[in-house]
């Protein structure tokens, strides 16, 4: 699904004291079946955009549009209502929002909220929890049971299970060690490519971005600064610097061997090697 942002501008607590503009004429768009990742300080308004995309947020002014719903200043629930079956989100720490008293019951609730039928799902359980790297003799187990690491993939399965075609994610790697990152993102870059569905991921970290995303998006204060391929937006590196956005040795020494097509064959050393 293509999502455009158009002159989009979102203010908290409008009209009270404490009124706070996140997005400031953002424009931009997210092209139908890229995996897009969204960098930015702390602040820049990156989880605000996001939520813009299934209408948990609606612009205060300016209008997004996903896939052919448009999200105005003032739209109906029963427009946003289908677009929430279609959209996806890990948030930070998923785990903190299971509450099943078995892992099956976790899983089952996404796809039962969204009208999907539960003899179908449970016939796709042991592939889903076999995906995210459970085994299926956790299904009938209290979530509460298992380790940190293991109940979020509790709480990712439940969100794959609805079958989403955009698929957000908020720094979905938080707090995982450096081997549970990247399997972590290895998956989310493996679903998209099989399933084909828009994935946009929003990150802290460039090398997060470099190395799993297509596009890459830069907010700062609200708007959008610069967005392209990793390849081109990681070579600016003054604009990214002002931005207090640090690109780290690895990604530009990356980047510098991509554009000079230059490639390391590490296929045969061993992870200790490595
Ligand atoms: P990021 O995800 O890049 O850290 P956010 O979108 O969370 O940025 O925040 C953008 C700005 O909006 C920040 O200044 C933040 O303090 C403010 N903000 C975020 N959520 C709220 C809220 N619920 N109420 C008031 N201000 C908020």
């Amino acid at each position: 699904m293509h999502i455009k942002f158009e002159d989009v501008t979102y203010t908290y607590m409008l009209g009270s004291p404490f009124e706070k503009r996140a997005l400031n004429g953002v424009d931009v768009s997210i092209s139908s079946g890229s995996f897009t990742a969204v960098v930015g300080s702390t602040g820049s308004g990156k989880s605000t955009l996001m939520q813009h995309i299934n209408g948990l947020l609606v612009p205060t002014s300016g209008q997004v549009t996903v896939d052919s719903t448009v999200l105005q200043p003032g739209v109906k629930r029963k427009v946003i209502k289908p677009l929430r079956k279609k959209v996806g989100m890990v948030f930070q720490y998923p785990e903190h929002q299971l509450f099943g008293s078995t892992v099956e019951e976790d899983i089952l609730f996404g796809p039962i909220q969204h009208g999907m039928s539960v003899e179908r799902v449970k016939r796709r359980l042991p592939e889903l929890l076999n995906l995210v790297g459970l085994h299926e003799d956790y299904l009938h187990e209290s979530p509460f049971q298992l380790s940190g690491g293991q109940m979020r993939r509790v709480a990712i399965a439940g969100v794959l299970a609805t079958e989403p075609e955009v698929l957000i994610l908020d720094e979905p790697a938080a707090g995982l060690d450096p081997s549970g990152h990247r399997a972590l993102l290895q998956l989310f870059r493996s679903w998209h490519e099989e399933h084909g569905l828009t994935t946009v991921l929003v990150t802290h970290d460039m090398e997060d971005a470099a190395n799993y995303a297509d596009d890459v998006i830069v907010m700062n204060e609200g708007s959008v600064k610069l967005q392209g391929k990793p390849i081109d937006v990681f070579r600016e590196v003054e604009s990214l610097t002002a931005m207090n956005l640090a690109v780290p040795p690895a990604v530009r020494i990356g980047m510098a061997l991509r554009r000079s097509n230059w490639s390391i064959d590490v296929t045969n050393q061993s992870s200790e090697q490595l």
